[in-house]
């Protein structure tokens, strides 16, 4: 069995063909492709209406587990529109296999508040609002909503900081599972869209877990 990558490897974001991610998978990472509205206290009145209008524009398909309570949903018949993959062909696992539980789907996380998801695996620090550098020890400086920066002396709210699409704060979340970071971008079409939807501009990051 592959151990995860070395963290020696300095290199930030290694361009990671899907066969090797493929390989990957049999580890314990998570990796995954989350887009998150720019407005950090943004919720959806009606979860259902926001879950109808995905399925509408083909985002994603029906439940994975109509048992479960779970927001999880298999990709629906546009999603490649709205995804796009780079490098080597990909070898995109939509549903699971007999023992396997890593494909890719579609989480709703929608939360009582605004929370900040970082990338654990690579992760980068946020460039302060002010001063434009990376602040190195910003778990040690962050409180709920704000981040201190020592390097300038300003306190800032943390959807300010650059996170460097490895991280992000909100309360609302669409989560795409087993993505690498880089190995495939949302289309400004699909952002466009969920603008549309929601009324408020959408972005996203990466996360390895
Ligand atoms: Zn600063």
């Amino acid at each position: 069995m592959k151990k995860a990558v070395k963290p020696a490897k300095i290199n930030p974001v290694p361009s990671i063909c899907p066969t090797e991610a493929a390989a990957m998978t049999s580890t314990h990472s998570q990796n995954s492709l989350y887009l998150y509205p720019a407005q950090p206290d943004f919720t959806v009145d009606h979860l259902p209406d926001f879950i109808h209008a995905l399925q509408a524009i083909g985002l994603i398909a029906h439940k994975i587990d109509t048992e479960k309570t779970a927001q999880h949903y298999f990709t629906g018949e546009k999603y490649l529109d709205y995804i796009a993959y780079m490098g080597c062909a990909p070898s995109i696992q939509f549903e699971a296999g007999a023992d396997n539980e890593k494909f890719c789907f579609i989480k709703i996380h929608q939360l009582p508040k605004p929370q900040l998801i970082h990338s654990r695996k690579q992760p980068r620090a946020p460039h302060c609002p002010h001063c434009n550098k990376p602040v190195k020890n910003w778990q040690d400086k962050k409180t709920a909503a704000s981040i201190h920066c020592d390097l300038c002396g300003n306190s800032s709210a943390i959807e300010k900081f650059n996170w460097r699409k490895m991280a992000g704060y909100a309360q609302l979340f669409i989560e795409v599972t087993d993505i690498f970071p880089k190995e495939a971008t949302p289309q400004q079409a699909l952002l466009d869209k969920l603008a549309a939807i929601t009324g408020s501009k959408w972005q996203y990051f990466y996360s390895c877990q």
